[in-house]
């Protein structure tokens, strides 16, 4: 039965474009992709706000990060889970610029210390799953953020290696064997004292924010911050 709710779903899409992604009601010129009413119901973290908050925690010992955050509280089966689901495998990569607007308002709001990050890079996909999937999820997510904290975008200087068994594994000792590996840095100089802000889409175990992180801290005078949509507990 959920092929063919997915179809009405898209056709519905097709024929009205311009209405909420979450309660379908028509949008407010103003409104982009979700209506006011979802969107004060939606759960925001407010992380950036606090300092030792959870996202910090869950990278702690693990790898040294100057700030970290998520814009929205990830739980299953909930207003978030869609959002990113449509994102995902929706093609709706308005979703991602939405919340990049939203996430970078909050960020000029509070004066945060995100404000101080020299790049920001969206966590790279391999290249056969972007192929695939046609875009990465996080660019328009990273693009927006960029645009409200008036940073640059690099987006290819990261490569990602073809899917190694690190990201399946649950062994913490075993995905240390190759973490170092998934990653490639094309022009390290780039990033050179440098405080760079890496974006992802949601923190589950943290293993791909840390492998990447790692990786850019091997270049001298970097530093790194991670932003995330949403993360799960
Ligand atoms: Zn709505």
């Amino acid at each position: 039965m959920s092929w063919f709710l997915n179809i009405i779903n898209d056709l519905v899409h097709l024929v009205y474009p311009n209405n909420c992604v979450l309660c379908q009601t028509n949008l407010q010129q103003s409104d982009v992709c979700i209506c006011t009413s979802c969107e004060i119901q939606l759960p925001f973290t407010n992380y950036h706000l606090l300092k030792n908050n959870p996202v910090e925690k869950k990278l702690w010992g693990r790898v040294k990060l100057e700030e970290a955050s998520s814009l929205f509280f990830f739980e299953k089966g909930m207003l978030v889970q869609q959002l990113i689901s449509l994102l995902k495998y929706k093609k709706r990569e308005d979703v991602g610029e939405k919340l990049g607007d939203i996430y970078g308002k909050q960020l000029l709001r509070d004066a945060s210390e995100f404000l101080n990050v020299d790049y920001i890079v969206p966590v790279p996909l391999h290249l056969k799953k972007q192929r695939k999937r046609g875009y990465n999820q996080c660019d328009k997510f990273a693009e927006k953020l960029a645009e409200h904290l008036k940073k640059e975008v690099v987006s290819k200087n990261i490569v990602r290696n073809t899917n190694t068994k690190t990201q399946t594994g649950k062994n913490r000792i075993n995905r240390w064997e190759n973490v170092s590996e998934i990653f490639e840095v094309k022009k390290p100089e780039k990033f050179k004292n440098k405080h760079i802000l890496i974006v992802d889409d949601v923190i589950t175990t943290g293993a791909t924010i840390e492998a990447l992180a790692l990786k850019i801290l091997e270049i001298e005078g970097s530093k790194v911050s991670v932003l995330v949509m949403a993360s799960a507990m």
